[in-house]
């Protein structure tokens, strides 16, 4: 019996909700799935395709970085995420694609304005960027450093990773979190969503201006506030 059974299942599925979503091809994405009692996280394998993945071949990491479980080596992007999740405590799962449209806004080194209603539904503020990485982060330690690097632009735009969970990291492309690895998947269809709206918004108008803030608040607030009352 496989103790990682439904840690290994959790992120299998999520891995293949992002082939299914359109937001990866090849093998350009990976998502894990994080068991906090025990600190280990299930991910992708490294440099598989999706319709070559199973549960069982999952690979299970702990917060260190080593290896507990698992035949293959994992994504080469394994220690962002746990660097991700070592200080973003309340995520649950992670997910990082190249879907395009948020590629081009990180490409462009541009965080992605509120411009509209969709996007307030689900973040009220713009949708960080962070610079490029310094010629020594990439020397030292290229994938902990990308995930340094998100760290240190919430921290030092005080942003709060529990209310914005997404990430664009400069000339690479997204990370987004949430509460479990499917709702990382959810996290990262939307954003690829707002992205492609955003870009629209610019093509018609470069100087389109922000939703004014009583709109994005009202659209916040009606979704996440304290009284929220969207939905059933
Ligand atoms: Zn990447």
């Amino acid at each position: 019996m496989d103790a990682y059974r439904t840690l290994r299942e959790e992120a299998y599925e999520a891995n293949i909700e992002i082939k299914r979503r359109n937001l990866a091809i090849y093998t350009w994405g990976n998502v894990s799935a994080l068991d906090p009692d025990r600190a280990i996280f299930a991910i992708k394998p490294s440099g598989l395709e999706y319709d070559q993945l199973q549960p069982e071949l999952m690979t299970l990491v702990d917060l260190d970085g080593k290896i507990v479980d698992g035949k293959l080596k994992p994504s080469s992007d394994t220690k962002t995420h746990q660097v991700l999740y070592r200080n973003f405590k309340t995520i649950r799962g992670i997910t990082h694609t190249h879907s395009p449209y948020a590629v081009a806004w990180a490409q462009a080194k541009k965080p992605v304005p509120v411009f509209g209603t969709t996007h307030a539904d689900h973040c009220a503020m713009e949708i960080p960027c962070t610079p490029f990485l310094s010629p020594e982060a990439v020397k030292n330690d290229y994938e902990p450093e990308t995930g340094n690097l998100i760290v240190e632009t919430f921290r030092s735009g005080n942003l709060d990773a529990s209310r914005i969970n997404i990430a664009l990291v400069a000339g690479h492309g997204p990370f987004t979190w949430g509460e479990s690895a499917a709702e990382s998947v959810r996290h990262s269809v939307i954003l690829e969503e707002i992205c492609k709206m955003a870009l629209f918004t610019v093509m018609l108008d470069p100087l389109a201006s922000p939703l004014p803030e009583h709109i994005t608040k009202k659209h916040w607030e009606r979704k996440h506030g304290k009284d929220a009352y969207y939905g059933q």
